[in-house]
């Protein structure tokens, strides 16, 4: 008997059956305008293997206007369709099934010639979008039905219409952005019209046997949103003109509120699609914060939908549903929704990968194949880095032995842990005990190695980390300074007001941790919706909750500091700076750049600002926490360098500027690849 009977049970649509109730929703990788279309089919054909039933392509222009960026690919011509369809063949060969997904960006396509119902101009876009005219909203209808026929005809099992996410055709729904008055606007059914008319008309172009996803916002998330009413209302429309399936999505990109970030509750908007349950006849997928078997099951058999969509965790291990088939979730890699390496790539133009498992989009480069001569290796420092590259290792048949001076491994993701809202780096240090154990890796924790406990091993790999970096602050010795592992490891009291020298990612970190007490907002869904101000959409236009957002007041007065004049928290992540900012706003935390540290004394911080040291002030707080970044830990390297022994020195102990655990795994995983 499975522990996953709902999750694994087939899907029967009439004219096919879904093997599983798993989509892979839609992601763009970037992969596709690399034109290299073998890479591109065996991304998809290795989660095929790995048993999703339905995966979703990356979104798919319907014409150059509607593109997210100029030049976004599409199925234009013959030679389009050609490539897709080694895609398509390849996925089917390997007993998957997959659609296309149509996305008209609308008013968020980057670029001048982006149209919309409305001219209204997006707050994340400089482009004012055009307001399209009857005969240019029937061009916009006839190319997703273009599109569609093309879809088929390059061999997809099917089709998602993108309507969520505020894209083109929510761009209709709401009268935040159409303002029009003729047949296309003005009252709902109006507003609906252009979705459930591209429905229709696609579904008419390609005959009943082929899956049609209509992809509906269940909650905008955005002043004058849909209410729930309306959602209801157009996914009746929407299954009357033909959909096969109704999928999630959850808030507009311009939305306030963070929908997939690792902060945000697991299964977060699942109540938002139960909602819908019962309320149409096709099946409905809900979506979000859905990253292991066990939550996904859960959702299922509590009714909150028929089928459940994951994208990241795709990313993070291909073979989840295989694993979870035959028992063994504890392997699958756990995708921690930092979005570091695959939205936050996408935005910066980069090609998505993912922080755990940096395999993603690179399937057809980076073999973890078996070694020709099994080696002895031994990996120093158990922390990302040192993991990956042992648990690789062993992976491919070495002996391999990780040392660490710590009781248990880990490394900095101990640290992490700890901090509000990174609950998930929990699951991923248990997911590294658990490979390590079944690669076969000997672990020897708590044991400081030296240069000479290294002399027989055929190779060595140093992953000793980093060391805090001394900024050198006149009176730092002060009994009221602490650095951030006092504080975030060996938890260390800290008094109710503060000085957080550091705003890069560990200060950032520390000032959410003393802004927190008691339970995560992770794990409490009603103090979470309260904090960010979510409500029912049944209630609240878009699930607004009025007055906003009404975050909890912060347990300790915190004052966050960096010498740079700029902004703080600008070299955070580029999808999840904005929320570590807003969080931290709503907790009061006082955020200063340009300054000097002055000195430390009773009296608190002293500081002044700029190449002046102008305006000299004193901060009374009764601790001063130092975040000022790291340097290499590189004693053991350098020892063992001296004596001329060949060692590979990786992660922080290699370069310690802008590491993070992203850089630190691939790292690891590609030396070992190469050992
Ligand atoms: P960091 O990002 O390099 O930030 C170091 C901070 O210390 C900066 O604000 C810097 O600002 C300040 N600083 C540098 N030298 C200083 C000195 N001599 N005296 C006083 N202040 C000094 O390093 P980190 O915060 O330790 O983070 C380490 C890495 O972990 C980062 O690369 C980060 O990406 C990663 N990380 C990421 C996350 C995440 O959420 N993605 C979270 C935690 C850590 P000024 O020079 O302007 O003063
Ligand atoms: Fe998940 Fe982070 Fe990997 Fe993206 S990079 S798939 S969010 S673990």
């Amino acid at each position: 008997m499975t522990r996953y009977p709902n999750l694994l049970a087939p899907l029967d649509l009439g004219f096919t059956t879904l093997k599983n109730r798993v989509l892979m929703g839609s992601m763009h990788t970037g992969l596709e305008e690399t034109k290299d279309w073998n890479r591109v089919a065996e991304f998809y054909a290795e989660r095929a293997r790995g048993g999703v039933a339905l995966m979703v392509t990356g979104g798919m222009a319907p014409n150059a206007e509607g593109g997210v960026f100029p030049g976004a690919a599409g199925l234009f011509t013959d030679e389009d369709i050609a490539n897709h369809k080694i895609v398509t063949d390849r996925v089917h060969e390997n007993g998957g099934k997959i659609a296309m997904q149509i996305l008209h960006a609308g008013r968020y396509a980057y670029g001048p010639d982006c149209v919309s119902a409305s001219p209204v101009k997006s707050p994340i876009s400089p482009f004012p979008p055009k307001e399209l005219d009857e005969d240019g909203i029937e061009k916009q209808i006839a190319d997703f039905v273009t599109a569609t026929r093309r879809a088929r005809e390059a061999g997809y099992d099917g089709v998602e219409i993108m309507g969520s996410e505020g894209y083109f055709l929510n761009q209709f729904l709401v009268t935040h952005t159409n303002k029009r008055t003729d047949r296309w606007g003005g009252d709902y059914a109006n507003r609906m019209r252009l979705p459930v008319e591209v429905v229709r008309r696609c579904r008419e172009a390609v005959g009943d046997d082929f899956i049609i996803i209509y992809r509906i916002s269940m909650i905008d998330l955005i002043p004058n949103g849909s209410t729930h009413a309306e959602v209801v209302q157009l996914a009746q429309a929407i299954e009357a003109a033909g959909a096969t399936i109704l999928n999630t999505g959850i808030g507009w990109h311009e939305a306030r509120i963070p929908t997939i970030a690792t902060s945000v509750p697991r299964r977060a908007f699942a109540w938002v699609t139960q909602k819908l349950m019962g309320k149409v006849g096709i099946p409905v997928i809900t979506s979000n914060r859905i990253n292991t078997p066990d939550v996904a099951e859960d959702v299922l058999a509590e009714g909150c939908a028929d089928m459940v969509s994951m994208a990241r965790p795709f990313l993070a291990d291909s073979q989840f549903v295989v694993k979870a088939q035959v028992g063994r979730a504890d392997t699958i890699a756990p995708c921690i929704a930092c979005n570091q390496a695959c939205l936050d790539h996408t935005f910066g133009g980069k090609i998505s990968t993912c922080l755990v498992n940096p395999r993603a989009c690179y399937e057809t480069e980076l073999l973890i194949q078996k070694a020709e001569t099994p080696k002895t290796v031994a990996v120093v420092g158990a922390g990302p880095a040192g993991m990956s590259a042992a648990m690789t290792a062993a992976e491919r048949g070495h002996a391999v032995t990780l040392y660490d001076r710590d009781s248990q491994i880990g490394g900095q993701l101990n640290v992490a842990k700890q901090v509000p809202g990174k609950e998930e780096f929990w699951g991923l240090v248990d997911w590294y005990a658990t490979m390590l154990r079944e690669m076969g890796v000997t672990l020897e924790l708590g044991k400081a190695v030296g240069a000479t406990d290294l002399t027989d091993y055929d190779e060595v790999i140093i992953a000793t980390g980093v060391v805090p970096r001394d900024p050198g602050i006149s009176g730092q010795d002060h009994p009221m300074v602490l650095s951030y592992l006092d504080v975030l490891k060996h938890k260390k009291p800290v008094g109710k007001r503060v000085a957080v020298i550091g705003a890069g990612g560990i200060g950032f970190d520390v000032a959410e941790f003393l802004v927190h007490e008691g339970e995560s907002l992770a794990e409490n869904l009603p103090d979470w919706m309260a904090e960010w101000g979510v409500s029912d959409p049944e209630t609240h236009r878009g699930g607004l909750t009025p007055g906003g957002a009404a975050p909890e007041a912060p347990a300790r007065e915190v004052v966050l500091l960096q010498r740079k004049a700029k902004a703080l928290g600008k070299g955070l992540g580029k999808t999840t700076g904005w929320i570590h900012r807003m969080a931290l706003r709503m907790k009061n935390v006082r955020m200063v750049g340009g300054v000097n540290y002055e000195r430390v004394d009773d009296d608190g911080l002293h500081i002044s600002y700029g190449e002046a040291r102008a305006n000299p002030e004193v901060i009374a707080v009764d601790n001063v926490v130092i975040c000022a970044g790291q340097l290499p830990d590189r004693s053991l390297a350098d020892v063992l360098k001296e004596r001329g022994a060949n060692c590979h020195v990786i992660g922080g102990a290699d370069v310690a500027a802008e590491l993070d655990a992203k850089r630190a795994i691939n790292q690891g995983v590609r030396v070992a690849a190469a050992l």
